[in-house]
């Protein structure tokens, strides 16, 4: 699984990325993370870094594609990985998208944490209260003034992303005004979407490879197609659940819902609920292409 996290700062990346990475064993790559440990450590990139994050700016494009680069080709990251923090600007979502060409990788969803920018000031301050009772180091960008600028600088660079990745048909918009638990159900829900239309992607692969392989014989085999049929059975089969979920999420009224209305107002982003659904509607026509590539022989 190859995610990308985007939301505002409070919105809750660090918390869901944390939850993903114990549900599915992959690794959390958080640019932020990563400049406060060259910070710490003094590093050439720590010390360039360090006054730009301690006022709410932004590190240059160049260093951080440079730092997520390297970190890409580590072992740890072959299995998956959620970018949490990157890309925060156009240029950046650029890089990304050329590194991952290079690297021959497929990033899987952009999951858009969508909150009021009314509760982030709380948030953040709960989250130093927080810290600081565990006896934590606070963030030196975690004041009102800092947060500010971090607002305005995900506003006017990182939020033109929505649009970048909803025009390339990646982005999944989550409420992210729910419960911690609920946020996280939504995601799940998602990523099981996506894992069913992928499945169906296989097993329609596999047919197809299958039928091609039978026509060059004569006679026939019937063995390879009854497995691929059954395999895209499967697939309409988990996909169809993850859809049931996701209609009885659409359906209910709330905060859900409102994700799902916003959502419809730009087409071009997909809904939890959508993708289940055309997870379904692809898992159907692959199975009903073996079922007649079958009828035919
Ligand atoms: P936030 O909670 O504000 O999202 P992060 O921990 O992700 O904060 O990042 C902290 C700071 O590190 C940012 O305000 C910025 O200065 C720097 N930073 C992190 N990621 C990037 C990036 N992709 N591009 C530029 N600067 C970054």
């Amino acid at each position: 699984m190859r995610l990308i996290l985007l939301g505002p700062p409070g919105s809750g990346k660090g918390t869901q990325a944390q939850r993903l990475v114990q549900r599915h064993g992959i690794v959390q790559l958080s640019t932020g993370e990563m400049l406060r440990a060259a910070v710490a450590a003094q590093t050439p990139i720590g010390i360039k870094a360090q006054d730009i994050m301690a006022s709410g700016g932004l590190v240059p494009d160049e260093i951080v594609v440079g730092i997520i680069s390297e970190r890409l080709d580590q072992p740890d990251a072959t299995k998956g990985f959620i970018l949490d923090g990157f890309p925060r600007t156009v240029p950046q979502a650029v890089a990304l998208d050329e590194l991952l060409k290079k690297k021959h990788i497929r990033l899987d969803a952009v999951i858009e944490l969508r909150v009021n920018e009314s509760a982030l000031l709380q948030r953040v301050e709960n989250r130093v209260a927080e810290m600081r009772a565990r006896g934590e180091d606070v963030r030196i960008d975690d004041t009102p003034e800092v947060l500010t600028r971090r607002l305005a600088s995900y506003r006017s660079q990182t939020e033109p992303l929505i649009h970048y990745y909803s025009e390339r048909r990646k982005l999944l918009t989550v409420d992210g005004m729910m419960t911690i638990e609920a946020v996280t159900r939504e995601i799940n829900r998602i990523l099981a979407a996506i894992g069913a239309a992928e499945q169906t992607k296989a097993a329609n692969k596999a047919a197809t490879k299958a039928s091609a392989k039978r026509s060059a014989k004569v006679p026939q085999k019937a063995s390879a197609g009854r497995g691929a049929k059954a395999t895209a059975e499967k697939a309409v089969k988990f996909a169809a659940r993850g859809a049931a979920t996701s209609r009885k999420t659409t359906k209910a009224p709330g905060k859900v819902g409102k994700t799902a209305s916003r959502s419809n107002k730009k087409p071009a982003r997909k809904t939890a609920a959508g993708s289940g659904a055309r997870a379904v509607g692809k898992a159907r026509k692959a199975a009903k292409k073996v079922t007649k590539r079958r009828a035919k022989r």
